[in-house]
């Protein structure tokens, strides 16, 4: 394991050619952190840009480690989709997104749809849909403040597939969202059938605003075309106030970003649902 600073480890880089060992420990770990209820889940808000108010909260998964403190996901997922542990996980997430968000309703905030990242062994699952409806009954979430994000390179890997799974997911109500939107290969005939209510723009785009005129035109392009097809869009990675002020002059709907908030832990979503508008 290699010290990162602050008070994070990192475990595991695909990059990285370790050792068989190495991996086995890592999954032996994270399978004992599911069994000991390790993971824990940060809130991201997503502001509505016509009313400055919080419309959605991205769940973001995290790895208390005992030892070595907070994991983040970029070091435990890979290892977690190749074991097929993320289906697990991934369950985990979903389902406690869901009773938080049905909590925070029940104590009377604000109403804000979750959103929660599926991976694409998740996605694949023949029973996905089975799953999603029974965490909602379980958890008496109404599927209208559920959301589901699943990358463009996940949907467009099989995207016959996709476009039925999505079918599926879309019947139930809840909402579904292309995230990393513009890194991968889009099919935009594809994109007509898929029954999606929203392209999230990748952070590499949004970070080249001011920097990359191509970057700018394929984030103009993107919003033209995805209000073309009723489709919503949010930014993420949002960090300054001249992104925030690029994205609203071309129309973008929805913002995510460290301007508005880094992720935060659950005890502090009440205060920012409750609080007034941003803009
Ligand atoms: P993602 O879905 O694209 O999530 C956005 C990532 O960007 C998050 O990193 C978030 O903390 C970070 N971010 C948000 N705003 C900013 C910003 O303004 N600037 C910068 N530099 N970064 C920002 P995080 O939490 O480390 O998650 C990384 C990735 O791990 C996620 O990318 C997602 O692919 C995956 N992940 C996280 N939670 C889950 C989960 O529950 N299930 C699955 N399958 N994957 C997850
Ligand atoms: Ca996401
Ligand atoms: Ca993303
Ligand atoms: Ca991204």
């Amino acid at each position: 394991a290699k010290d990162l600073g602050r008070n994070r480890f990192q475990f595991y880089q695909p990059e990285m050619n370790e050792s068989v060992g190495t991996r086995l420990n890592l999954e032996r770990r994270l399978r004992r952190a599911l069994r000991d209820n390790e993971f824990v889940l940060q809130y991201q808000p997503q502001i509505d840009i016509a009313t400055g108010r919080i419309v959605g909260l991205e769940a973001l998964v995290r790895w208390q480690d005992p030892e070595a403190g907070l994991v983040m996901p970029s070091e435990f997922i890979p290892i977690a989709e190749e074991s097929g542990l993320i289906e697990a996980i991934g369950e985990w997430v979903l389902r406690e997104a869901c009773r938080q968000n049905q909590a925070w309703q029940d104590a009377g905030l604000p109403p804000a749809r979750v959103s929660v990242n599926l991976s694409a062994r998740q996605f694949h699952r023949a029973d996905i849909r089975q799953i999603v409806l029974s965490v909602l009954e379980q958890t008496r979430l109404a599927p209208e403040y559920l959301e589901i994000e699943l990358t463009e390179s996940v949907i467009m890997t099989n995207a016959e597939e996709a476009a039925e799974m999505l079918n599926q997911l879309h019947d139930i109500g809840i909402h579904l969202t292309i995230d990393d939107f513009g890194t991968g290969y889009s099919s935009l005939s594809y994109l007509k059938r898929f029954p999606v209510d929203r392209l999230k723009i990748d952070r590499s785009f949004v970070s080249d605003i001011g920097v990359s005129h191509d970057d700018e035109t394929i984030i103009t392009a993107i919003i033209t075309l995805a209000h073309a097809l009723n489709l919503q869009v949010i930014a993420e990675g949002v960090e300054t106030t001249s992104q925030l002020d690029f994205l609203v002059a071309h129309g973008c709907n929805e913002i995510q970003g460290y301007l508005y908030s880094q992720p935060v832990d659950h005890g502090l979503i009440p205060e920012l649902l409750s609080s007034d508008g941003i803009f």
